[in-house]
């Protein structure tokens, strides 16, 4: 259905958990999520009658993101129970990565068609510092995994962080050269609780294209990432420019958190619980979400926290 600005919602971001098994220091606290009560958050059951729901009003694309959705006890459930929902077209899923060595094969089967998988550099010691606690190796084996597992198309998210990888530009970059996969560089996103960064590390997504004149200007697609091409390469470079130029003039998108909160926008407050509904007072609050959805979130800057008041992890990204 449109919202009240005219715009096509045709896609659900669907947090299945909080929990992640990485820290990554522009996205979660360092202690993790406070515990919640388990009635607190959204059932399996739940979680498919929202998406049931939302597709009989339109949306044709899910995104299962978290959190760290892998590390959800019935993630496989989940995705075979949402890519069987009438009129989903596609489901596709954001991850670390790092859990995908023993679960790529099983995710395809259960109907995922798409990854993005998140790397914020090519460092093992930076790898460890930014997320606090990981291993690059298992992130690089998570790539490995899931191409040997079939899935194509894969998109590979970077957060540009200056001073942290900028330097790594034309180092990450090169990675469409090695796989047949898409090097995103995200804008990082000033959140409330991830003042730890301040002015310097806000590089706008232009930076990519100083440190590589060669890029060519592609078409873009229906994505938020404006489209370059690397000669030799085998995937695509995208700028997701949330911070220096925004989209929200064509944002197709509503969210749904794991503790059942529709969020109409990333940057704003305004959420409409949809926890213990039943189907059509789901799609009610679905509908009310989509016809209050802002035409545009307030600007963003090192300065200007995100109005989310909500961590990334607490929304799906
Ligand atoms: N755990 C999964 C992952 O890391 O891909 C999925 C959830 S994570 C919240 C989704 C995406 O949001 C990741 O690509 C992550 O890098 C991005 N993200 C988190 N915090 C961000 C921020 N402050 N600015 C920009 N992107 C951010
Ligand atoms: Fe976890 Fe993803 Fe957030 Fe990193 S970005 S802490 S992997 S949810």
């Amino acid at each position: 259905m449109k919202d009240s600005f005219g715009r096509e919602i045709t896609y659900l971001r669907l947090s299945v958990t909080e929990r992640c098994n990485l820290r990554c220091r522009y996205c979660m606290p360092e202690d993790g999520v406070c515990k919640k009560l388990h009635d607190e958050m959204l059932t399996e059951d739940e979680m498919i009658m929202a998406v049931e729901a939302a597709a009989e009003l339109g949306i044709k694309k899910l995104r299962i993101t978290g959190g760290e959705p892998l590390v959800k006890k019935n993630i496989l459930s989940i995705c075979r129970r949402a890519a069987a929902v009438e009129g989903i077209r596609e489901v596709c899923l954001t991850t670390n990565g790092t859990l995908l060595p023993t679960m790529a094969k099983e995710l395809r089967e259960a109907g995922v068609s798409r990854l993005n998988i998140s790397l914020d550099t090519l460092d093992e010691d930076k790898y460890t510092h930014i997320t606090r606690c990981g291993n690059f190796g298992n992130a690089m084996k998570g790539i490995e995994a899931a191409f040997e597992a079939g899935f194509e198309r894969i998109k590979i998210n970077t957060v540009l962080i200056g001073g942290f990888n900028d330097d790594e530009i034309i180092a990450l970059a090169e990675l469409t050269k090695k796989y047949p996969a898409d090097v995103r560089f995200i804008e990082l996103m000033p959140m409330t609780d991830n003042e730890e960064f301040g002015q310097a590390a806000y590089v706008p997504g232009t930076a990519v294209l100083e440190a590589l004149p060669q890029l060519r200007e592609l078409p873009n697609d229906d994505g938020v990432a404006k489209l370059y091409h690397l000669p030799g390469a085998k995937g695509n470079i995208g700028l997701i420019s949330p911070v220096s130029s925004h989209f929200c003039g064509s944002c197709n998108r509503i969210r749904l958190t794991a503790d059942g909160k529709l969020k109409p926008c990333l940057h704003s407050d305004q959420e409409y619980s949809i926890k213990g509904l039943d189907f059509e007072g789901m799609k009610k609050e679905i509908e009310r979400s989509i016809m209050d959805k802002p035409s545009c979130h307030a600007p963003l800057s090192a300065a200007e926290r995100s109005g989310a008041h909500r961590s990334m992890n607490r929304i799906g990204g």
